[in-house]
């Protein structure tokens, strides 16, 4: 049997199912999440869905995103059967990391640098999105769908891809959004809800990133101290896609923004255009993701420590040039 249908066949030979996401969530957990859960419950089960991290607020304007619990809401729930999702590592779940052993445990993902800790990995790093994984999985356990759980679904396979621009847009994604659309899917309330709802603070935090940016041969870096979100009463969802902008520079092949939210913990995205491989910088650093996008996280730092070594570790990786490092 295949890793994909041994999936399904544990999914639907269990009934009280836990689906996890990952802590600083991004669009393709949220839906990959709310999706499985949702697809479980219309099969009579009772699968409940977590994720130990805020949820930015137009996360919740999409379909079951509101069943999503917190760690302390999930404190009476003994599942038969936890789920892993879109995370590339067991401490990504947060505080959730210690309930993974007390159940069978499914991981499915689509990153390169997954740890494989589940009994059961279904890892397709092939996939764009795990969005799309979670879609083929629903269809194979004949979830029904209606407007409202596809659009949430084609939520994640839209921010996975910036929205069809990225190169991971393969066929397979085209085509399981236009079957999503054929189900209902509406392309255009995930693309204005997402990307047209950012607030006048979001556009000075903007500024600041711009303003502190530096540029040199093939890299662009910019930083956001805690300072600087405490002052315009932003927090990190608010720096969410900034790094974009930072890649959209022409010549550049490596874009990374720092972020120090709270005081003391440094998140960094890596994003490349063409040929830097950032996962093996971020795996190198503790953390992980894709060869076009990555992130590590650091806690207990200076924000200007973090950055030292990082730009060291990258202008290493572009000198030694394309051949070496994908
Ligand atoms: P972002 O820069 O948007 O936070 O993350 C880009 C990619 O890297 C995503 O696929 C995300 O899951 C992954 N990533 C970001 N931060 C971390 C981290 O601390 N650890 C791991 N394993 N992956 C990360
Ligand atoms: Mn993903």
């Amino acid at each position: 049997m295949t890793k994909f249908l041994s999936v399904v066949s544990e999914l639907m030979s269990k009934d009280n199912v836990l689906v996890l996401g990952h802590v600083m969530p991004d669009g393709d957990d949220i839906s990959s999440v709310a999706c499985l859960a949702e697809g479980l419950r219309r099969l009579g089960k009772t699968a409940r869905a977590g994720i130990d991290d805020q949820i930015a607020w137009y996360y919740k304007l999409f379909f079951a995103v509101d069943k999503i619990e917190s760690f302390e809401q999930l404190q009476d729930f003994s599942p038969d059967l936890i789920v892993v999702v879109d995370c590339s590592s067991p401490d990504r779940v947060g505080r959730f990391q210690d309930l993974l052993k007390k159940a069978k445990l499914v991981v499915i993902d689509h990153h390169e640098t997954n740890a494989l800790f589940g009994d059961l990995n279904l890892v397709d790093v092939s996939s764009a999105s795990t969005a799309q994984i979670v879609y083929n999985i629903n269809k194979a356990m004949e979830v029904s769908y209606d407007p409202q759980l596809a659009t949430t679904n084609l939520l994640g396979i839209m921010t996975d891809t910036g929205f069809f621009r990225y190169s991971n847009t393969d066929g397979n994604v085209l085509r399981t959004a236009a079957e999503l659309v054929e189900l209902g899917a509406q392309p255009y309330f995930v693309a204005s809800t997402i990307l047209e709802n950012r607030t006048p603070e979001q556009f000075k935090l903007l500024e600041k990133m711009i303003e502190h940016m530096k540029v040199e041969d093939g890299l662009v870096y910019s930083w956001l101290s805690y300072e600087d979100y405490l002052s315009l009463g932003c927090t990190e969802d608010d720096s969410s896609g900034f790094v974009s902008e930072l890649r959209s520079m022409k010549d550049i092949e490596v874009a990374i923004l720092f972020t120090e939210f709270p005081e003391g913990e440094v998140h960094v995205s890596f994003r490349s255009k063409h040929w830097l491989n950032v996962s093996k910088i971020a795996a190198a650093l503790g953390g992980g993701g894709h060869a076009r996008a990555a992130g590590c996280s650091y806690k207990n730092v200076e924000l200007n420590k973090v950055i030292d070594e990082v730009l060291r570790l990258t202008r290493e990786a572009l000198a030694g040039g394309r051949h070496e490092t994908d």
